[in-house]
């Protein structure tokens, strides 16, 4: 367990049982499940790896726990007022998932929150006009005519759309439109704030963001309202000051300058009811509790304190009520309920080659490098080290210019992995790895081949390097043997990940079990669940994979529904290709080779079958076990 730091991250949905195998519980005692156990389960319901696994009663937990985090610290600073929070829609737009958000989220009037008019679609549909009367539906993102008119209209079902101002030339269109549809909107503006977020996406704020209005527009916002006489239509103030802040020092600024302008836009006349926090609570992927960017240095305790402290203070010394509080927490509420699991199809190893003495008559470079390999032992490995180097580069140079054959190259080769063989038995029992030895693990490392598409599943860790927590979901109660690196089953050398989790910086390397190839061997991805599914593509079409939701209580699981990922079929729609055309298209071509007679009849069957069972197949791999081969 301490190998991969599952308590850090993981606790405390995730843990490992005595059989070795990861435990998914729902925060709640008893309700645990053996993870390897469920992916047989879902195997034998012909639901085949790489698999999703949804937990919604993991998102339920997480919005429970930001619910009285909030409630305890309004409790604590004896601030009047109530908390609401939203989910931003865009961090994983899937409709089971928003419909069981919804559903767990009805008992707090918990909301949505629409970046653009597809999510703005989906937010209005979720929202039961009826139960979610006190759920808020804020309103971002670029606004047109369409959007501005729907989301007004809808203010006459049910929940409260909010239209926040995001662009200073938004307000004409929104008060023209409202005067024609005589509906008088609630309006928020989002501020760019001068404090800056960290990390990554730290530069969602100040004067030149992307969104938002400078204070100065902000005060040309109040000024026109004021003018049409509809001053008290503004009622919000939201900031983002970025996703993932790893910093509670910047949340802490950030509040403290919105709180101030909340305050003042009450002091020039507005409405003031909201105070909208935006996203940003981060979530701790390598469990190592520091500002380290896949990490944070606070909990969501704290976070909820400083965020009601600093408001209440503002409010308390300017003598005006308290906002209801508003945070479109996404990424801290939805990650910890998504587990990408997915299976290895074969490894390759740094082969140990059985070195021969050279002939006599061989090259001296290679009699030399035969010695050198010898040699080695615990007194002069690092010199050695980089005396197989150099005679490796002298063997390419010799080859180069005509006096070396290809046999003799590749028996430089072998001496090389040989002598590194040997150097890597003497690393393991040093106390200390010399400094320009410290990157041999990586040369020696196993790469596993696994069955999944980062571009797909995965594409922060490919875009921007994020951190996930990766670790095998069984074999828990034997040590890994192999140190390796991950490679996708895209064509693209961008498919792999060779940087894992560890406190306060990233390593490169993996702990491994050995892999045979008749024996399963799963890995999961864990805290996947924002952001990775909408933003995959679809590189080298390898698809959705299989997603399912588990419900878990304390009689068991049961999977609750099934998604099943695209078929190859489907992938080649998107790019316009028609299934039935193509298998036409492939009849006529057996026709024609059948008449050429380069094919036989039942040979073009077989391509026909296989060609037609493909299309309606999945874009992963299937292992074929019995076989020991692999099949698509
Ligand atoms: N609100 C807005 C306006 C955002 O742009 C984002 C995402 O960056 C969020 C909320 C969600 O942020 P997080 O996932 O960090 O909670």
């Amino acid at each position: 367990a301490r190998l991969y730091n599952i308590e850090g991250w993981g606790d405390p949905y995730f843990g490992i049982n005595s059989q070795g195998n990861v435990t998914v519980s729902t925060g709640i005692e008893g309700n645990t499940l053996d993870l390897a156990e469920v992916v047989e389960s879902l195997k034998a319901r012909n639901l085949d790896l790489p698999l999703l696994i949804r937990f919604p009663d993991i998102l339920a937990d997480r919005m429970a726990r930001l619910q009285s985090c909030m409630a305890q610290a309004m409790d604590r600073y004896n601030y009047q007022g109530s908390y609401r929070g939203v989910f931003p829609i865009k961090c994983n737009q899937n409709r089971h998932l928003i419909e069981a958000l919804v559903k767990h989220g009805r008992a707090y009037s918990f909301g949505l929150e629409a970046g653009s008019k597809p999510e703005l679609m989906i937010a209005l549909a979720s929202l039961d006009s009826g139960i979610d009367k006190q759920a808020l539906l804020i309103c971002n993102g670029y606004k047109d005519r369409e959007y501005i008119e729907t989301a007004l209209l809808a203010t006459k079902l049910g929940p409260k759309p909010i239209l926040v101002i995001e662009q200073p030339q938004e307000l004409d269109l929104i008060l023209t439109i409202s005067q024609e549809l005589d509906i008088k909107p609630v309006l928020g503006v989002r501020a760019k704030l001068d404090s800056k977020g960290i990390g990554r996406w730290g530069n969602s704020t100040g004067d030149r963001a992307k969104f938002g209005l400078t204070i100065a527009d902000i005060v040309r916002v109040v000024r026109r309202l004021e003018a049409t006489d509809r001053l008290d239509c503004l009622q919000l103030l939201h900031f983002h000051i970025g996703s993932q802040i790893s910093a509670i020092g910047a949340i802490k600024n950030a509040i403290r300058e919105a709180s101030e302008i909340y305050v003042q836009l009450i002091k020039l006349g507005a409405n003031m009811q909201y105070l909208d926090v935006g996203g940003g609570l981060a979530v701790d992927y390598d469990g190592s509790k520091t500002n380290f960017p896949p990490s944070k240095n606070y909990n969501m305790q704290n976070y909820a304190n400083d965020i009601t402290a600093q408001i209440k203070d503002a409010c308390d010394r300017s003598n005006v009520a308290v906002p209801t509080l508003i945070s479109e927490s996404g990424r801290a509420v939805a990650s910890h309920q998504s587990i990408l699991v997915f299976d290895v199809l074969g490894t390759s190893n740094v082969s140990y080659p059985d070195v021969l003495p050279p002939s006599e008559d061989a090259p001296l470079a290679i009699r030399n490098f035969w010695q050198t390999y010898q040699a080695i032992d615990s007194t002069n490995f690092q010199e050695s080290y980089h005396d197989a180097i150099a005679f490796k580069q002298e063997a390419l140079s010799l080859f180069n210019f005509g006096y070396l054959s290809l046999t003799q190259r590749a028996e430089t080769e072998q001496l090389y992995w040989a002598c590194c063989h040997k150097i890597a038995a003497i690393i393991n029992e040093c106390d200390r790895i010399p400094d320009d030895l410290e990157n041999f693990a990586e040369i020696m490392a196993s790469t596993y081949y696994a069955n999944l598409s980062v571009f797909q599943s995965i594409p922060d860790a490919w875009a921007i390097d994020q951190l996930f927590p990766i670790m095998p979901i069984h074999r828990l109660n034997e040590q890994p043997t192999v140190k390796g690196t991950l490679a996708d089953i895209t064509c693209d050398s961008d498919g792999k990940i060779d940087r894992f989790i560890n406190a306060k910086q990233a390593k490169h390397l993996l702990e491994l079990h050995s892999w045979n190839s008749s024996q399963p061997y799963y890995l999961g991805m864990f805290l996947v669940g924002a952001y990775q599914e909408i933003m995959g593509n679809l590189h080298n079409l390898f698809g959705d994979t299989n997603v399912v939701h588990i419900e878990i209580d304390n009689n068991g699981y049961r999977v609750e529904s099934v998604v099943r990922g695209d078929t190859i079929k489907e992938v080649l729609s998107y790019v316009q290709y028609n299934g039935e055309d193509l298998l036409e298209t492939m009849r006529c071509r057996t026709e024609k080779a059948l008449q050429n007679k380069t094919i036989t009849l039942k040979e073009t069957q077989k391509l026909l079958q296989n060609y037609a069972d493909s299309l309606n197949n999945s874009t992963y791999l299937k292992v074929d076990r019995s076989s020991r081969s692999l099949k698509q």
